[in-house]
């Protein structure tokens, strides 16, 4: 090898290709137990596995079960843009290691996983689709199938970045679709959506929402990153 490996977040060389460095490593915040069982979001004391966070019973989401393997923090953001703009693509391999620990009470139900759509427009000008990249490499760990073809952006949108919750909420009301293909195939299997980033939930909420209009499955939700604002944010 002419070149050797660097971390996936800094460029520092390290020794195994696919990884980071000692230090970034060390500064990874894994999302772990104690955690609201539905939206994941991490608690500062163990109340008992059945505890359900404020958010979530204020505002039941349209997915059963949300998890995301890191908080989203400098280091990951670093990463995540890594992934998105700089063409570090041996980050999805990695990312979606982390996932598959992170959803591991998912994997028991046969599934499939439903990457968010890209608008073709912003396919275009990125050339890959990082979520699609996530489920490709999460099919490959868990041997469950990919279907990318299942739901699609009916209009472009926005942004989300900068926007207020409620105009998150908004921006991605009635933008996606889902198709009628592949439904004798998987019923009864769980759906799973996978994104890189969860931020307020609003995309993954109105994916979950297009399927329940039209599915019984399940659907759950996997991320590499997601934000968790908050005392436990500070941690
Ligand atoms: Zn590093």
């Amino acid at each position: 090898m002419l070149f050797p490996p660097c971390c996936l977040a800094c460029d520092e060389p390290i020794i195994e290709a696919d990884g980071l460095c000692a230090a970034c490593w060390g500064r990874l915040r894994f999302v772990s137990k104690p955690y609201c069982p539905v939206l994941g979001i991490p608690f500062a004391a163990d109340l008992g596995a059945s505890v359900l966070s404020a958010q979530a019973i204020a505002n039941p989401p349209p997915f059963a079960r949300a998890r995301a393997a890191v908080i989203y923090d400098d280091l990951a953001r670093q990463m995540v843009s890594q992934f998105k703009y700089g063409d570090r693509l041996e980050l999805a391999k990695f990312c979606a290691r982390l996932m598959v620990n992170a959803g591991d009470d998912y994997w028991g139900t046969p599934c499939v996983f439903v990457p968010v759509p890209l608008h073709w427009r912003r396919r275009l000008l990125r050339r890959y689709n990082q979520s699609q990249l996530l489920a490709d490499q999460l099919s490959e760990l868990t041997g469950f199938p990919t279907h990318s073809g299942w739901v699609a952006r009916k209009r472009p949108t926005r942004r989300q970045v900068g926007l207020s919750s409620k105009d998150r909420e908004q921006n991605v009301r009635g933008a996606f679709v889902v198709t009628d293909t592949f439904l004798e195939e998987y019923q009864g299997q769980h759906i799973v959506i996978v994104d890189d980033v969860v931020t307020t939930g609003a995309t993954v909420e109105a994916i979950a929402r297009s399927f329940k209009a039209k599915y019984r499955n399940k659907v759950n939700v996997i991320s590499f990153a997601r934000v968790v604002t908050g005392p436990i944010g500070a941690i």
